[in-house]
């Protein structure tokens, strides 16, 4: 029985009609449809007219099709790429990529694509992982508050990644986002409020994925801890004050919830977790805010 070419066709990206010759699953004139150089020359490389700019674009789009083609081929193992292409991905440097326009934030829908297929570890090429939660954290303002692109959609495939640490990615987000708005040219008055707003909001967003919502069980000290240390290494930032009261607020109360889920015995990850983070010589640590440490000790004096 004839077999279909299961490349696309390059005129519109439609799946091609003819018949594969035998013993391949391309036609003649797709023979070199999946050549891993041709394939990422034509969908990785940085002048090229047809690298992504959407992820939310209509199905029937072009970029849609583009989506659609990169995910099939790295899904279906027809290109198959190691940690040596990806790290080889045109990357711009993060200053760069602050100062561009497009065509930048194209190669960053083209990663969070690969990263979704499963395929692809986000670890391979750090800068364009950085640049990925640098491109939300960006968009993550006051002004597209109404527009803003799906958390799930832009953020869940990188904090899905088995491997990669949940939180210590959602502190980069956070740090990427509070330098941006606070670079923001903003009237003094709103410069006091929105940047909490949004971050508080941005907070909530990552605490309600399901890899995330189990590090709320870190105490409130510890999460200060993991922010400032990203914050000095990914952006030479400090952080300020008011961030601590926003994330002791989000934690209190993911932490009960958290508790409750565990309580309930519904996730044996999570009680696997909560008992590594119960356990005598971490909950001190890990679980206690400063506050509840010299409740603590004052307890027992
Ligand atoms: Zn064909």
């Amino acid at each position: 029985m004839p077999t279909p070419c299961c490349a696309f066709r390059i005129s519109d990206l439609r799946p091609c009609a003819n018949t594969a010759r035998e013993g391949s699953d391309v036609c003649h004139a797709h023979r070199a449809f999946y050549n891993k150089a041709s394939w990422l020359n034509r969908f990785a490389s940085l002048n090229s007219p047809l690298l992504l700019t959407g992820l939310v674009f209509g199905e029937n789009t072009m970029l849609a099709r583009i989506e659609h083609v990169v995910e099939y081929s790295l899904k279906e193992g027809k290109i198959v790429l190691t940690k040596k292409d990806v790290a080889a991905l045109p990357s711009p440097t993060f200053d760069t990529w602050v100062r561009n326009r497009p065509p930048f934030v194209t190669l960053v829908d083209l990663y969070t694509v690969m990263v979704r297929t499963g395929k692809v570890d986000p670890r391979w090429n750090r800068n364009l992982l950085q640049l990925s939660l640098a491109t939300y954290a960006k968009m993550y303002a006051w002004e597209m508050r109404d527009m803003l692109p799906n958390f799930e959609t832009r953020i869940g495939p990188f904090l899905r990644y088995p491997g990669e640490k949940p939180h210590e990615l959602v502190m980069v987000l956070l740090v990427i986002q509070r330098a941006f708005l606070q670079a923001r040219h903003m009237r003094a008055a709103e410069r006091r409020h929105i940047p909490d707003i949004m971050s508080r909001q941005l907070a909530e967003e990552c605490f309600k994925t399901e890899s995330v919502k189990r590090t709320a069980l870190y105490s409130t000290e510890e999460w200060m801890r993991i922010l400032q240390k990203k914050a000095s290494a990914v952006h030479n930032y400090n952080v300020e004050p008011s961030v601590k009261a926003i994330l002791t607020d989000v934690l209190s109360k993911h932490r009960t919830d958290a508790k409750k889920e565990i309580r309930l015995g519904m996730d044996p990850l999570k009680r696997d977790l909560i008992e590594a983070t119960w356990h005598p010589s971490r909950f001190e640590a890990w679980c206690l805010d400063e506050d509840e440490k010299k409740e603590n000790s004052a307890m027992f004096a």
